[in-house]
């Protein structure tokens, strides 16, 4: 229903001739306006794999079916409700349409049901679990057995550490779904690019600016915080925005957190925003980390707005630029649209790729692991699938599909 051949909006129903019948994820791509996947027929059960908007945007809409269940990790569920009170927010601001209502929101938050990672549970005739995916704190990849085959649906994936989670493991399946955001591109050497990222954060500071850090609020600010703490213990890093909500409900969820107890002194050592006068503090801070990580709104156009007066100042972006999104304009053009108007930054500018997917090698890697027989490559520009298909085509069954055109697989 969506997600097929784009990144985000993500919305896929399986079904079998068993009749058992599920949805994998329901999300909106939070462009301006937003993009939602198709209608979604009647289900009991939907699967949730991570809680960033382009995944679990639209889920509320589910409860028009009579006792749908949600099935999640705690984490996933816990960061639904911060996740969509914000989006019926800014849909009121923006005046976007939402085919879901407050009391959409309200019903599903109770329609969860929450699985540890590895814990089999059953729907129709299938079992299922969820795995570790990497990607972000519970974040899940889900196995799926039918009668006649083993599935495995990646989520969104990283096989690689980061600051903050533990990278995903390749299961053996039948039928692989996977996540092909960075097919043919090579990230950088992780360790290079933070040790490139942390140099520039230094640089801005001793020359007596602020680094302003626009970073998303689940997975990545808290990631720079982590690498700042351990790199830069001497700054004076303050955190604003959703992130800073939706952490506390990391600490409520303490398992799906990499070496918990470093992350509570990173905690400690961040400085908290969370009043006005706070925010007026922080501009005399090194270090702003906030949202939102594409400058798109949120606190870090309040920030810029206010910094954008001293040259000594930088901002550095912290991963993938949309297209039409604040930061992607300013980085082409130099401008963003700052409460509406368009205004000129003459700031220093630098973009790092500190992004928590897998890239070419490691995707192909894990393909390769897997043994599938049929692979279908999804949440991914078109060049992305097409260079995997070149590379793994004769080895692997490999499907691309295309939103609203279903796909059957009778092997
Ligand atoms: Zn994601």
């Amino acid at each position: 229903m969506g997600g097929g051949n784009e990144v985000g909006n993500v919305g896929c129903v399986i079904e079998d001739n068993t009749g058992t019948r599920i949805l994998i994820d329901y999300g909106l791509a939070p462009t301006r306006p937003p993009k939602y996947p198709d209608q979604c027929p009647p289900i009991t059960d939907a699967i949730i794999t991570h809680s960033h908007i382009d995944h679990i945007g639209m889920v509320p809409w589910l409860t028009q079916f009579n006792n749908v269940r949600f099935h999640g990790t705690s984490l996933t569920s816990a960061v639904s409700e911060i996740m969509w009170r914000d989006t019926y927010k800014v849909s009121k601001i923006e005046g976007y349409p939402l085919t879901w209502d407050k009391r959409d929101l309200e019903y599903a938050l109770e329609s969860w049901i929450t699985h540890d990672y590895g814990e089999w549970f059953t729907i129709g005739a299938w079992r299922c679990r969820l795995h570790r995916a990497g990607h972000m704190p519970g974040a899940a990849m889900i196995e799926i057995e039918t009668p006649t085959h083993r599935i495995l649906w990646s989520g969104d994936l990283d096989t690689r550490d980061s600051p903050n989670t533990i990278g995903a493991k390749p299961i053996k399946c039948d039928i692989l779904c996977l996540e092909a955001t960075y097919g043919g591109k090579k990230h950088p050497n992780r360790a290079d690019e933070e040790a490139r990222f942390v140099s520039e954060v230094k640089k801005i500071v001793e020359r007596g600016g602020v680094a302003l850090i626009p970073a998303f609020a689940s997975g990545r600010g808290q990631d720079i915080l982590r690498i700042l703490y351990r790199e830069a213990p001497h700054l004076n890093v303050h955190y604003d925005g959703m992130g800073t909500r939706l952490t506390r409900k990391w600490f409520e969820n303490p398992e799906h957190i990499k070496d918990l107890e470093t992350f509570e002194n990173v905690w400690k050592w961040t400085r908290k925003v969370s009043s006005k006068s706070d925010r007026k503090k922080a501009l005399q801070a090194d270090v702003i980390v906030t949202t939102s990580g594409m400058l798109d709104g949120g606190p870090a156009l309040w920030y810029l707005n206010r910094l954008r007066a001293d040259p000594s100042n930088g901002i550095l972006l912290t991963g993938y630029q949309a297209e039409n999104s604040g930061g992607r304009k300013l980085l082409e053009e130099g401008k963003i649209s700052i409460f509406g108007t368009l205004t000129k930054i003459d700031l220093d500018i630098a973009q790092f790729q500190l992004s928590n997917h897998a890239g070419h090698v490691e995707l192909c890697n894990f393909a390769t692991f897997c043994e599938p027989k049929n692979m279908i490559l999804f949440h991914a520009p078109e060049e992305s699938r097409n260079v995997i298909f070149s590379e793994l085509g004769e080895k692997i069954e490999i499907h691309l599909p295309v939103n609203g055109v279903p796909i059957h697989i009778n092997s």
